[in-house]
């Protein structure tokens, strides 16, 4: 499986990595016979896209498009936001690193 990577920050979003993708594709309309592109995968991490939904509209047709979409998704449930607070804590890491780390447990209150 290829890997993929944010847009907006070039995050490497591993299999299973809370993220939004952005799927687009192009079709002519009224020639025959229609013909269809491939299908592009954009992918967002969830910080990306919150950061994203809250910030002002960006510039460009397709940014608009791709922007609101996003906003429908960020603002229609908390998951997404509760995702990327997580990410910022740092706390998939922390238990990520607790199932495989060898080394000494690693305690929540040591800075
Ligand atoms: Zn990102």
């Amino acid at each position: 499986m290829e890997n993929l990577y944010c847009l907006r920050c070039n995050r490497e979003l591993e299999a299973g990595h809370k993220s939004v993708a952005v799927y687009m594709f192009a079709q002519t309309v009224g020639i025959r016979p229609r013909q269809k592109s491939s299908a592009q995968r954009i992918c967002f991490c969830s910080q990306c896209s919150v950061s994203l939904a809250m910030g002002p509209p960006p510039e460009g047709a397709l940014n608009i498009a791709a922007w609101q979409m996003i906003r429908d998704l960020v603002s229609a449930d908390p998951a997404l936001n509760q995702a990327a607070w997580e990410t910022l804590r740092g706390v998939e890491e922390l238990l990520a690193a607790t199932g495989t780390d060898d080394g000494p447990a690693r305690g929540y209150f040591e800075f």
